[in-house]
C-alpha cells in the first residue's frame, strides 16, 4: 500500500492500521475458539475500505465475510481466496438473485418472500442454492417472524432447493451487558431453533462475543470491535484510526467577538483561535460546534463556534506557543482521542463517526507489509 501523497492537499490525514484490525480479530478468536468468526465488512468495512480490510482479514485468517447489500459483495470478492463465504445481510431484494449468484454470496433469507425467491432461483437453475436462515428473536428488524417461523415448521418443503447453512438472529441491546433483553433473545433464539432443523447457529456480534460463552454458538459477527470501538462499555479493543490535520490559519479574536457562523459564542477574554480543514463535508460531526475537542501535542483545545463545511475552529490559547503556529498537526482521532470519545461528545455512536469518515482525507494503510507476510505464511 501506498503512503500519503508527497504534497499535502488534503485538510487532513487519515490511516488505518490493518494489522491492528487483524489483532482486534485474533483476540476475538481466542476467546471463542472452535468458533467461526467471520468479518462484518458491510457498509466499506464500517468506512475503512473493504478491500483492505477484507484482504487483511483474510490474510490473518478470516475466511467468512458479512456485507449488508449484494452491492457490496464485489469489492469483498475480489481480494479475498475463492473459497472465502460471502453472506449478505439484508437478505435478496426481488430480481438481485442473479447478481447474489454471480457474485458466489450467500443470502440472509429474513422471510417467506425471500425464502420462496430463492427456491425459485434454485428450481430455475436445476440445482441447490446455499442460504441463511434469520429468524426475529426479539429485535424486530430483519428475520422471520413468529408467524413465518410457524409456517417453515409446518411446510418444511417450502425450503427445497436451499442449502441452508445456519440459523441466526441479531441482539438488540448486546453492548448493555447487564440489559435483561439479552438473555431473553438468547432464550428465544434456542427456543425458535429447536423447531427448525438442526442446524449450526449464530447470534452474537461485537457485544454478544463479550456477553459471554453461552451467546457464541457456531459463528460469531463481530464488525465494530474489529475497528477499535468499544463493544461494551468497560472492554477496549486496540485503535485502528488516527486522524490529523493541520492548522490552516491563527488569530487572536478579541473579548466579546462571537466566531464562526453564527457569531456564537463570545468569550469574556481575548483567545487565539486556529483553523483545520476538516469540516462536516468530512464526517466531522456538526454537533461538535462548541462542545467537542482536538489535541495539539498532547494538550486538548476545545472546538469553538459551529463546525463549517470544510473547516472547523480550535481555541488553542492554551496551547503552548510552538505546537500552534501554522502547519502543526492536530489530532482529531488517535491517542488521546477515540472513535468513542467523539461519538461521546456529538451524542452519536462509533458506528456512525467511522461510516460517515469523509472521502477526501489522504488515506493510509499501515500494516499491509505485515499482512502480505502473513498471507504467504497462509498460503
Ligand atoms: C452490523 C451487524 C453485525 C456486526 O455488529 P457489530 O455491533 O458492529 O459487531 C452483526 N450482525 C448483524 C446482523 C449486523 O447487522
Amino acid at each position: 500500500m501506498t503512503g500519503y501523497d508527497s504534497v499535502p492537499t488534503a485538510g487532513a490525514r487519515l490511516s488505518i492500521n490493518l494489522d491492528a484490525i487483524v489483532r482486534n480479530y485474533r483476540r476475538i478468536v481466542a476467546m471463542a475458539p472452535r468458533r467461526i468468526v467471520a468479518g462484518v465488512v458491510k457498509a466499506n468495512a464500517y468506512g475503512l475500505g473493504a478491500s483492505a480490510v477484507s484482504s487483511a482479514l483474510a490474510a490473518g485468517g478470516c475466511s467468512h465475510f458479512f456485507v449488508a447489500q449484494v452491492s457490496e459483495v464485489a469489492a469483498v470478492r475480489a481480494v479475498v481466496p475463492p473459497d472465502a463465504v460471502i453472506y449478505v445481510l439484508n437478505g435478496l431484494p426481488a430480481g438481485a438473485e442473479g447478481a447474489c449468484i454471480a457474485g458466489r454470496a450467500i443470502p440472509v433469507l429474513n422471510s417467506l418472500e425471500q425464502i420462496a425467491a430463492w427456491r425459485a432461483a434454485a428450481g430455475a437453475r436445476r440445482t441447490r442454492l446455499a442460504a441463511v436462515l434469520q429468524v426475529d428473536s426479539g429485535m424486530a428488524r430483519l428475520g422471520l417472524t413468529a408467524d413465518a417461523v410457524d409456517q417453515v415448521v409446518a411446510r418444511p418443503e417450502l425450503l427445497d432447493g436451499i442449502d441452508l447453512r445456519f440459523v441466526m438472529s441479531h441482539l438488540a441491546c448486546a453492548d448493555e451487558t447487564d440489559s435483561p433483553a439479552n438473555e431473553r433473545q438468547r432464550a428465544r433464539f434456542e427456543a425458535i431453533c429447536a423447531r427448525l432443523p438442526a442446524l449450526p447457529r449464530s447470534l452474537a456480534n461485537s457485544g454478544g462475543a463479550f456477553l459471554g460463552t453461552q451467546f457464541h454458538f457456531d459463528l460469531l459477527r463481530p464488525g465494530i470491535a474489529l475497528y477499535g470501538g468499544t463493544p461494551r462499555p468497560d472492554v477496549t479493543m486496540e485503535p485502528v484510526v488516527s486522524l490529523t490535520a493541520d492548522i490552516i490559519q491563527i488569530r487572536t479574536v478579541p473579548a466579546g467577538a462571537g466566531l464562526g457562523y453564527g457569531l456564537t459564542t463570545p468569550a469574556p477574554t481575548d483567545r487565539i483561535v486556529a483553523t483545520i480543514g476538516v469540516g462536516y463535508a468530512d464526517g466531522w460531526p456538526r454537533r461538535l460546534g462548541n462542545r467537542g475537542s482536538v489535541f495539539l501535542a498532547g494538550v486538548r483545545a476545545p472546538i469553538v463556534g459551529r463546525v463549517s463545511m470544510d473547516s472547523s475552529l480550535i481555541d488553542v490559547t492554551a496551547i503552548p506557543e510552538a505546537a500552534r503556529r501554522p502547519g502543526a498537526p492536530v489530532e482529531l482521532l488517535g491517542p488521546h482521542q477515540t472513535v468513542d470519545d467523539v461519538a461521546a461528545d456529538a451524542e452519536t455512536i462509533s458506528y456512525e463517526i467511522l461510516t460517515q469518515l469523509g472521502a477526501r482525507y489522504a488515506r493510509r494503510y499501515l500494516g499491509a507489509q505485515t499482512s502480505e507476510t502473513l498471507r504467504s505464511a497462509v498460503a
